[in-house]
């Protein structure tokens, strides 16, 4: 039977404030090990340090750098290696990319796409190449008389353009903890602090046992203990349906059912955009304020707004209330949408590829800020392996500018679609069928260009 991950959370009760104080201090110094080694290791030269987390261990150790960290060794060992993992997958991800564009890209021979697979799959190559020095070409290639120069060029291109920034972490709340790191008693957990052989004691509102290695996040003041955990899949036999789903303009789905789910959406995310304005500008004067005084040389007074920062204690409660709400509704509506559309296929649009700029008012944008996207998409992934749903991405390309019926482009306004020859229809559900037929496109791929499908759906119609 198939399992998923599933992340399950233990809670804890309030902490008093010395332990409080203890664990964020542990987290701002693991965050800061994290940073350090995101800013040192995630360039270029590190390609060849991938995977080999124990010399540069080893190396801490031997010069006593580590000393610096102020941290138990489990701790800053254990930060290490999860930033070096990081920048690993980052770099998976950036070769991933690569792949996908090459595999596209029509001006390259299959011996060139060879070609620059074979260097993507060598790190020494890899590095060699960024670093424009000069390789042997490898001896699956001689006589083969490939550009190489040309490749080589690309190669480092393509990586340029999806190497993005330097990870960093900003979220000092959050630290990991290995089986070295904690024991259960007693409807405790005992998480090792700073001071030596000494643990602190963490009354949980649960007696479950874990045996792996744990997420500390801070939240407030208590602790979240997160915990990946197997769990089995369900098996619907009764789930037969292939359906297309939109993001909806004033219900969170569409569905190419013709049924809704999530009402009131915009509600709900414009709760989100006057929080995250309102906690800009409070930030702002507060750096402001903060500024000045650093700046009048009233060392105490800025010293002592960093550390009573009010304004800040009351936008963590709030963020925090509000983040649960939108979650929470978020989880209930893609559960209501699973279990009256019993699908055993969901289409939905490759996010990576969409930016959502010409499909949504400037206003909606802004108010499905990013984590919201981001959140959406996680669970409905999730809750699909878990119900044992396929999930297939389509090019999104003018699914909401064509007619589903005709082919004819239209106009939107608001959540109105108009075509001149079938009138008025819903705009997300005329979206959502789109997104569905694409699945069956047999012209239009993932990765057909924007430019393109619209030349190709001009022809249909003509
Ligand atoms: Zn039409």
């Amino acid at each position: 039977m198939d399992t998923v991950i599933k992340n399950t959370k233990q809670y804890s009760y309030e902490l008093d404030k010395e332990t409080l104080n203890e664990l964020l201090i542990i987290g701002k110094k693991y965050t800061k090990v994290k940073n350090y080694v995101y800013s040192r290791f995630s360039g270029i030269n590190s390609i060849l340090l991938l995977g080999k987390d124990r010399k540069i261990r080893d190396e801490w150790v031997k010069t006593r750098f580590y000393e610096q960290w102020n941290l138990p060794a489990r701790y800053w060992k254990l930060a290490l290696s999860e930033a070096m993992v990081n920048i690993k997958s980052g770099w998976s991800n950036i070769k991933l990319r690569i792949k996908e564009q090459v595999k596209v890209n029509p001006n390259l021979s299959s011996d060139d796409k060879h070609y620059i697979n074979y260097i993507l799959k060598s790190n020494k190559l890899y590095h060699k190449i960024l670093r424009n020095k000069k390789i042997d070409i490898p001896k699956v290639f001689e006589g083969k008389r490939l550009k190489y120069k040309y490749l080589n060029n690309l190669i480092k291109r393509y990586t340029r353009k999806y190497k993005g920034r330097m990870p960093y972490s900003n979220k000092s709340t959050i630290f990991s903890i290995d089986t070295g790191l904690y024991s259960y008693k007693d409807g405790y957990i005992n998480i090792t602090g700073l001071r030596k052989g000494k643990r602190l004691p963490i009354k949980l509102t649960d007696n479950n046992i874990r045996n792996k290695t744990l997420k500390v996040k801070i939240v407030g003041n208590k602790l979240e203990i997160h915990c990946p955990l197997k769990v089995k899949c369900k098996n619907h036999k009764d789930y037969e349906n292939i359906i297309g789903i939109d993001k909806g303009y004033k219900y969170l789905f569409a569905v190419s059912s013709d049924k809704f789910y999530g009402e009131k959406s915009n509600d709900y995310l414009s709760k989100e955009t006057e929080r995250l304005n309102q906690v800009n500008s409070q930030r702002n004067r507060f750096y402001a304020l903060y500024n000045n005084h650093l700046e009048n040389g009233n060392i105490q007074k800025a010293t002592n707004i960093l550390e009573n920062n009010l304004g800040k204690i009351k936008y963590n409660h709030n963020k925090l209330k509000n983040d649960q709400r939108v979650k929470s509704y978020i989880n209930q509506y893609l559960n209501q949408l699973i279990e009256t559309e019993k699908p055993k296929e969901i289409v939905m649009e490759n996010l990576d590829f969409v930016n959502w700029n010409n499909k949504y008012p400037k206003s909606v944008k802004r108010k499905l800020s990013r984590w919201i996207k981001g959140y959406i998409r996680e669970r409905l992934e999730y809750k699909c392996d878990y119900n044992n749903i396929k999930y297939t991405y389509i090019n999104p390309a003018y699914t909401s500018k064509v007619c589903n019926i005709c082919g004819q482009f239209g106009q939107r306004n608001g959540d109105v679609f108009k075509c001149s020859n079938c009138g008025n229809l819903h705009a997300d559900i005329n979206a959502s069928k789109n997104i569905l037929n694409r699945k069956y496109d047999k012209v239009i791929s993932l990765y057909t260009k924007y430019s393109k499908v619209k030349e190709i759906l001009e022809k249909r119609i003509s």
